[in-house]
């Protein structure tokens, strides 16, 4: 029997393990944005420590203070190879515990092949999967050179700074690959949008509302602005895995009094942008339909610039050996053509592309049952998900 052959095996006949590890990590409400968030982190941490430790392997906290309680355990090799981190985050958003079909969020169900319960899906499920591969390669005795780690991180849901965050800005997490667990009904996603919030100023001259020709009308020059970039957008090219870019205003705040020309209107454009395209490209051709408008009317007067984390879109090229063995270790498992995807936002992930660190989200479950009630998993899918982390962690490492 290969190497291949024992971890399917051994990942084949311990269905009821990931099911298990999934149910007891789903059980505890890791919510983040609450009081009681770091304590619940806690719970989860030390249940992901203690099953671990259960076959020999030693997860360590990792916690930036005040907040934070971050998983890392590693199944380390020989030496000299390359190093695979799998993972993701662990914190999930609330249950709203009265429409569930099941005793509720917390209460893991098992129905119609189907694992039940908040998280199962985002990102739990996931997570107990990359458990396994790496128990799967322990407990077979599989010898790598390079390391495989697991990773499981908080406060992805509210975008905080605890999680994955510090652990790659600190380098603590520092892999050659990374595979995120997230919920792409086992696509693999190697194309992303890149992403940045712009926030527009647009400057009056404040006057009486029965006299408006005395004044200058922010709010009338900001709708003539939107209308005009609504119109126009920006240059580019459609993506085989993205589609299209786009630009979305999102929040529009002017004017103090009914009776009062306002003086000064702000809104906020939600920019996701394709290969091909920069966010400092997109903002300068945003600056320039500003500058035509100033051109036209010396009262016009607007200014723009970036109101959060900017991303280019990034694509993992079909040659990156993560993707080849991605694709060979799929079809392996599952004998027909895996297919490639993309993405509307990189997430954590765009903290690795940064690096220039290979980083790509695949994994078991759909986004359409998420962050509502009944959220599920197929239980077919945890194991043939736990197979091919094994399977590409062997092929990599
Ligand atoms: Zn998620």
């Amino acid at each position: 029997m290969t190497d291949y052959q024992k971890v399917i095996e051994y990942i084949q006949n311990n269905k009821d393990e990931i099911v298990r590890i999934a149910s007891g990590l789903i059980s505890i409400p890791s919510i983040s944005g609450r009081e009681d968030s770091n304590e619940q982190y806690n719970k989860e941490a030390d249940y992901i420590i203690d099953e671990f430790s259960k076959f020999g392997i030693t997860a360590k906290k990792h916690a930036l203070a005040p907040g934070g309680c971050n998983v890392v355990a590693e199944y380390t090799g020989t030496g000299g190879g390359r190093t695979l981190a799998m993972g993701g985050h662990y914190d999930i958003v609330a249950a709203d515990e009265t429409n569930w079909e099941t005793e509720g969020g917390f209460v893991p169900t098992i129905k119609d092949g189907k694992l039940i319960g908040r998280g199962a899906a985002d990102m739990k499920g996931g997570l107990a999967a990359c458990f396994m591969a790496i128990k799967a390669l322990k407990e077979c005795e599989i010898k790598l050179k390079g390391n495989v780690q697991f990773v499981a991180t908080v406060d992805e849901e509210i975008g905080g700074p605890y999680g994955m965050d510090y652990l790659v800005n600190s380098g603590i997490v520092n892999p050659d690959f990374f595979i995120n667990a997230e919920q792409t009904e086992m696509k693999i996603i190697v194309a992303y949008k890149g992403c940045a919030w712009m926030e527009v100023k647009v400057k009056g001259v404040a006057a009486h509302g029965s006299k408006p020709n005395l004044g200058v009308n922010a709010v009338v020059n900001a709708a003539k602005l939107i209308a005009k970039i609504d119109e126009k957008g920006v240059k580019y090219t459609p993506d085989k895995f993205l589609g299209d870019g786009s630009l979305s205003v999102g929040i529009i705040k002017g004017g103090n009094a009914i009776n009062v020309v306002p003086d000064e209107c702000v809104f906020n454009i939600d920019g996701r942008f394709v290969p091909g395209q920069t966010y400092e490209g997109v903002i300068s051709e945003l600056r320039d339909i500003i500058a035509e408008f100033e051109k036209e009317d010396e009262n016009f007067k607007a200014t723009i610039d970036f109101c959060s984390r900017c991303t280019n879109a990034v694509v993992i090229p079909n040659d990156s050996d993560l993707v080849k063995a991605l694709i060979k270790n799929s079809e392996l498992v599952y004998s027909k053509p895996s297919e490639l995807g993309g993405f509307i936002a990189a997430g954590d992930n765009c903290l690795f592309h940064k690096k220039g660190v290979p980083a790509l989200m695949y994994g078991p479950g759909t986004l359409d049952c998420i962050h509502k009630a009944n959220e599920w998993v197929d239980i077919d899918e945890l194991v043939e998900a736990a197979k091919i982390y094994a399977l590409t962690a062997m092929s990599v490492c």
